[in-house]
């Protein structure tokens, strides 16, 4: 069935999604008729919040093989992450005060550590292999008595190279060091297990599994072993204490909702994502000159990030925004392009990762969108080239 191509296209998923009707359906009563507060425990009202806040919880739990009492709401990933190693290095920063990461964290990784190591965190970055890789031999150097977490995300979001999650798991454990992994981009599109994987505390996002934007959660390990932190907000005691606020009912049950969707659709949605995704990537080699960022290594199916080399001037980006939403993957401003510090962690040249394009597919793609991106990229750089 032929469907009718629509301008601009969207292909800036990673960026965010739209949400899903099924999920603006699902959270609208809770603006409305059911608009209780889910800590009001003497009436109707209340008590339907917080059956439909229970619901949610376990639709997120299920998603990534946690238990519900596990799952903290938070207003978002960036909050969660911030919750995960700042309060984990207060509560055990008497064991020790070095954390591992990664160079090619999301900002929100990156920032938080930058702000620990003026609090007396001393941090280890990691570098990157030229497909995006932590080198294993490394981050086991790197550890040291006083490592109380290993921070590394699960998939990168500009190029969504996937990291050996399992392996550092392992390492963790036998350690007795904190496993923490951003898996923002992750969850939703291919199987996440925190058991199978050894990770302590996770965050995760609504606005990027087709929920509203201003909701997300951090999964807080229960046992084997206990992770404990010091809240970083303080108020009323809400989620065990761990972030204080009244909840945001229907954004929970919006990204409930989402988790449950993705669970039931995770399987075909990701193979016809990955189809399309490979048929972009096909479609775009014809070009001669251009570099599929971690194209030798595990990725997640619905992304790729492609260097356009022999491309003169500034203009890529530009012009393929005309009509097709899609980014250089690092925050810049059209005067000043910065080349993406998650490139150059990989060992692309500035030139060339000034030319790099993020295609984010997402659920809501169709061939149409992706045969129109391949003849229009195809002569934006022919004409580029010149
Ligand atoms: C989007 C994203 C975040 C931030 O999530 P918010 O919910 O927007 O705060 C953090 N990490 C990764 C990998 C992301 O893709």
């Amino acid at each position: 069935m032929q469907q009718q191509l629509q301008l601009p296209i969207y292909l800036d998923n990673n960026a965010t999604t739209p949400v899903d009707p099924e999920v603006l359906q699902a959270m609208l009563p809770y603006f409305t008729r059911h608009f209780g507060n889910a800590a009001s425990r003497n009436h109707s009202f209340g008590w339907i919040a917080e059956e439909a806040v229970n619901i949610a919880r376990e639709q997120t739990a299920s998603l990534i093989g946690a238990s519900t009492d596990e799952i903290i709401f938070t207003s978002g990933a960036t909050e969660a992450v911030n919750l995960a190693i700042k309060g984990a290095f207060e509560m055990y920063s008497s064991r020790g005060k070095h954390i591992i990461t990664c160079a090619t964290e999301h900002k929100a990784v990156l920032d938080t550590c930058k702000h620990l190591e003026k609090r007396g965190a001393t941090v280890t970055y990691l570098p990157v292999d030229e497909s995006g890789i932590i080198n294993l031999k490394i981050l086991e150097k790197s550890i040291q008595k006083d490592t109380l977490l290993i921070a590394v995300m699960f998939a990168n979001n500009e190029t969504g190279v996937i990291q050996p999650i399992e392996t550092i798991g392992k390492i963790a454990k036998e350690r007795g060091i904190l496993f923490f992994s951003d898996a923002t981009q992750v969850v939703g599109k291919i199987p996440v297990n925190v058991e199978k994987y050894g990770i302590d505390l996770l965050c995760l996002s609504a606005h990027k599994i087709y929920g509203p934007k201003g909701s997300g959660a951090l999964y807080v390990r229960r046992k084997d072993p206990r992770v404990r932190l010091i809240p970083q907000t303080d108020g009323g005691g809400h989620e065990k204490g761990m972030r204080s606020g009244t909840l945001n009912v229907p954004g929970i049950v919006a990204l409930g909702k989402a988790c449950e969707i993705c669970k039931r659709k995770m399987d075909t949605e990701a193979l016809h994502i990955n189809t399309l995704r490979n048929k972009l990537e096909a479609g775009l080699t014809t070009l001669q000159h251009i570099y599929i960022n971690g194209a030798n290594t595990q990725r997640l199916p619905n992304v790729t990030n492609i260097s356009f080399d022999q491309i003169k001037g500034n203009g890529l980006l530009t012009e393929i925004s005309k009509t097709i939403a899609v980014s250089s993957g690092s925050a810049c401003t059209s005067a000043n392009p910065e080349p993406s510090y998650v490139l150059k962690a990989m060992g692309v040249s500035n030139e060339l990762a000034k030319n790099s394009i993020r295609f984010g597919l997402g659920r809501f793609t169709t061939e149409e969108d992706i045969a129109y991106t391949i003849d229009t990229v195809t002569q934006i750089v022919a004409s580029l080239r010149k």
